[in-house]
């Protein structure tokens, strides 16, 4: 009885010295594997040399503008009369890419503050054949708009600093038609609905095209962006990527080159580093968090992962 006393006792420990060392590799894997802020942007490493270093990139972009060109071609064929061409302005006709890689080794990602050092910069350069399409659209009877969130001004500053440093950037590498009434950045053109300002682009659209911005009632026959709420009103209300991708499924006929005479046509650019998409990737509420910026590393890191379809072998 004695021996198997004894004997008992022995597993006994064996087993909670055991379970006691595999909690604290337990413990130590937790620690290990905690995201910084840092490896979140590191992140970013694969796509970020996409977008700088593959012709795919390039010929994404001379794709869009030709598509683009050919639309605008077709509509003055009609006799659509003051034909306006709507763009966004960033990772549609700038490549802001540097701005993003310098976030790479830093623990801080994005943030309206370095965004804006970068803005005042003026470096970003055009993406191919951004600047031969939009020439040939001011020097065809057309008019380019450049309606981009962008700010106008930096918190405490006297002039609208932002607004003209983009002005200064887009003319830099070579854009005709830029001016402070054809740049239209966020804060012109809202509407009040219910006491609540709406800063959404389709106000700027309804601005362009109801004769507000220079007097003359413009046509919009291509919009151009790379994201989806650049081109419709109903693409920007959608507010998650599901139901973005009905809305896509619906406008199916408009990208490229719309199939439908009185409709614009819609063209998208490439962006795998950042957008509406992203935010929509995560669910804030999970982590009683109101916006997807509040998420820590770890939790951003989990949601990145969560939302993967993989194959089960
Ligand atoms: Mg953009």
């Amino acid at each position: 009885m004695k021996r198997k006393n004894l004997i008992y006792t022995f597993f006994g420990l064996l087993l909670t010295t055991s379970a006691l060392i595999s909690f604290k590799t337990f413990a130590k894997e937790q620690i290990i594997s905690k995201i910084t802020g840092k490896e979140i942007n590191d992140q970013s490493l694969l796509s970020l040399n996409w977008y700088q270093q593959s012709g795919e990139l390039k010929a994404l972009s001379y794709q869009a503008f030709n598509l683009a060109k050919i639309a605008f071609d077709n509509a003055k064929l009609q006799g659509i009369e003051n034909p306006a061409v709507v763009v966004d302005i960033d990772e549609t006709i700038l490549d802001n890419s540097p701005y993003q890689a310098s976030l790479i080794g830093q623990e801080n990602g994005f943030s309206s503050e370095t965004w804006n050092q970068w803005v005042l910069a003026a470096k970003a350069q055009s993406l191919p054949g951004a600047v031969d399409f939009i020439n040939y659209v001011n020097n065809n009877q057309g008019t380019v708009f450049f309606v981009s969130n962008r700010e106008v001004k930096t918190k405490n500053a006297q002039e609208n600093d932002l607004e003209k440093m983009t002005i200064d950037n887009l003319k830099k590498v070579g854009f005709t038609g830029v001016n402070d009434k054809t740049v239209i950045l966020q804060g012109e053109f809202t509407k009040e609905i219910n006491g609540k300002v709406s800063q959404a682009k389709e106000w700027r659209r309804k601005a362009i095209s109801d004769g507000l911005v220079d007097g003359k009632k413009h046509n919009i026959v291509v919009l151009m962006g790379d994201n989806l709420n650049d081109l419709s009103d109903s693409l920007e209300t959608a507010q998650t990527n599901s139901t973005k991708i009905k809305e896509v499924e619906k406008l199916q006929n408009q990208f490229g080159i719309s199939q439908n005479k009185s409709l614009p046509t819609l063209v998208v650019l490439p962006n795998p580093l950042y957008g509406s998409w992203e935010a929509n990737l995560y669910q804030t509420e999970k982590f009683n968090v109101k916006k997807w910026y509040e998420l820590t590393p770890d939790q951003k890191d989990s949601e990145r992962r969560r939302n993967l379809i993989i194959w089960a072998k």
